[in-house]
């Protein structure tokens, strides 16, 4: 409803409690956020500049889309792949995770099994840590939200019990930390969708701004875990992105990878 979409924009808007772990870079885009870490190597700092978070939306937007800083890639610009998981001399890709004991039992159930599709269409393979110092820490904090790539470090995803812990939901985040970004920022998407600026709030048109992505030499994919809804952040209730030329083509689906989720990231770590 209006309600609901107005009230979501403000709520994550205004919501400090959720942009607080990085929130060096959720403020002050991709330098504040290299310099906010400590890295030994000049490589791995380069990389990190181009490291942003992205927080998703909770609630009834977990459908409808999600907050993004300005510079967006399909797939994340790391020359030396230092922002990547590194891929094992057995070829499978390890990301360690720890799961907060905040979560149930089904909870983890579901995490579970957002992981489990990666382990059997991908090489990447999330792995209980146990002294591995770069990690995913899954936490339920307030909305859904990710960084892109590996950060070096722990790095927060957050799946709020209270709206996030859903299985398109979590590898959509866990999509991120591999270090994917959101389909409709593509620099082909014109092409395929159109945004209705004039129904999308001044202060979050840089959701939908456009970039010169990586895109893996995949296809546009409207199917995609990672692409936004029709709706996302819409002030009026109207469509935010149409697709072209068909309107009536479903976007912003949150149920699973697709295929070519799925090809994108095999061909990014070389599965
Ligand atoms: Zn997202």
């Amino acid at each position: 409803t209006l309600k609901q979409h107005g009230a979501h924009s403000l709520s994550l808007h205004s919501s400090p409690a959720a942009a607080r772990p990085l929130a060096g870079c959720a403020s002050h885009g991709d330098s504040a956020c290299g310099h906010h870490k400590k890295h030994s190597d000049n490589q791995q700092r380069s990389d990190n500049l181009l490291i942003l978070l992205i927080l998703d939306g909770s609630r009834e937007l977990l459908v409808e889309g999600d907050i993004v800083l300005p510079r967006t890639r399909n797939a994340l610009v790391c020359p030396s792949n230092n922002c990547f998981w590194k891929k094992s001399s057995n070829g499978l890709v390890l990301v360690p995770f720890t799961v907060s004991n905040d979560f149930s039992s089904s909870d983890r159930s579901v995490i579970a099994g957002a992981m489990a599709t990666f382990h059997s269409k991908t090489c990447i393979r999330f792995v209980s840590r146990t002294f591995e110092a770069d990690y995913l820490s899954i936490q339920s904090r307030d909305g859904c939200y990710s960084a892109v790539g590996r950060q070096g470090g722990v790095q927060v995803v957050s799946l709020s019990r209270n709206g996030c812990v859903y299985h398109g939901i979590a590898q959509h985040e866990l999509n991120h930390a591999l270090g994917f970004y959101h389909e409709h920022t593509r620099s082909d998407r014109d092409r395929y969708v159109r945004i209705n600026w004039a129904n999308i709030s001044p202060t979050m048109q840089y959701n939908f701004n456009k970039e010169n992505t990586n895109n893996l030499n995949t296809p546009y994919d409207y199917s995609s875990v990672m692409h936004y809804g029709k709706t996302a952040f819409s002030i009026n209730g109207q469509d935010t992105i149409t697709p072209i030329p068909d309107p009536s083509v479903p976007i912003g689906q949150r149920v699973d990878l697709s295929a070519i989720d799925i090809k994108r990231i095999n061909i990014l770590y070389n599965c």
